[in-house]
């Protein structure tokens, strides 16, 4: 509906349709935000539980446009997904985070946010291969994160391009876990190496025994089923004490350190002195 007049919405409630101009007006946005190098990557810190020690890390796309200011990818990304943008972005943050990582040899490894329109492209694999080529990396330093979601337009050939990137070295982690409809199935038919706890039940371990059941249950499915669980959003020292009483090694979140800009991330955890 994006070409369409005023009058395709008027079925739409003025919220509704206070919405939909507010996607197309970020759409615009994007556009020109994308020529104009608006977008860049953090990251955040992926640490042992017990050690402290760096894993890994996630990169996380930033946008800060001169006209709408500091915009969460949480917004821009599904608009992205939805106008075809995401191609273009997808690229560019594939590109800029596989620069950092090669130029960051300190780091074990890098997840990188992958979305269903990517995975399901007919050139993403030849993609991956160009830009894993032109920065010399080796495969095996490279995780793509996918989400359900993302997953479920065409499950067979996400299959396939998972198993053809697994040949060369990629792995592949289940984000959101536990937040959508049928995750079991896909731990079951889709070749995952790791598994990442949404928020939402990392936030209400401590109060909430429904939550703790949960956490608990993914770890022993980690165990059966062969994949290393991260549960993410650790904020506090008594979540953090929860995790490595249950035997969680990977943990992120904002008790180690928020999503910051590549300089940062290697002042503070890879030039860190050793102790
Ligand atoms: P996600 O992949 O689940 O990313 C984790 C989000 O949790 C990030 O939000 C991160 O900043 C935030 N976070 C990390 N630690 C904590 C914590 O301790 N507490 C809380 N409350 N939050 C924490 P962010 O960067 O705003 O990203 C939101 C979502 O946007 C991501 O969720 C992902 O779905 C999407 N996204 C972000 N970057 C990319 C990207 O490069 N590509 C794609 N396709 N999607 C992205
Ligand atoms: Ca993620
Ligand atoms: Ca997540
Ligand atoms: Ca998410």
């Amino acid at each position: 509906a994006k070409s369409a007049g005023k009058d395709s919405y008027r079925f739409f409630a003025p919220e509704m349709e206070e919405m939909v101009l507010n996607q197309v007006r970020i759409e615009n946005h994007m556009r020109m935000g994308l020529s104009n190098n608006e977008f860049y990557m953090h990251y955040q810190p992926i640490v042992h539980s017990q050690t402290f020690e760096l894993i890994g890390a996630e990169a996380l796309v930033r946008w800060n446009s001169p006209d709408l200011g500091q915009v969460s990818p949480a917004v821009f990304v599904p608009v992205a997904e939805n106008s075809g943008l995401i191609w273009l972005l997808g690229e560019k943050i594939m590109e800029e985070a596989c620069a950092f990582l090669a130029a960051t040899p300190g780091l074990p490894q890098l997840s990188i946010n992958i979305s269903g329109e990517q995975i399901h492209r007919p050139n993403f694999i030849a993609f991956v291969e160009k830009v894993i080529a032109d920065n010399a990396l080796e495969p095996g330093r490279l995780v793509f994160e996918l989400t359900e979601t993302s997953l479920l337009a065409d499950l067979k050939q996400a299959a396939e391009v998972m198993q053809r990137l697994r040949t060369i070295g990629v792995r592949f982690a289940l984000d959101d876990f536990g937040t959508g409809y049928s995750s079991l199935s896909y731990l079951k038919r889709l070749p995952f190496d790791y598994v990442k706890i949404d928020h939402s039940f990392t936030r209400g371990v401590i109060e909430n025994t429904d939550d703790q059941a949960i956490i608990q249950a993914i770890l022993s499915l980690g165990e059966v089923l062969g994949f290393m669980v991260t549960a993410e959003g650790v904020e506090t020292l008594e979540q953090l004490e929860f995790l490595q009483d249950r035997g969680c090694i990977s943990v992120q979140g904002y008790y180690f350190s928020k999503p910051v800009s590549a300089d940062n991330f290697r002042q503070n955890w890879i030039h860190r002195p050793a102790n």
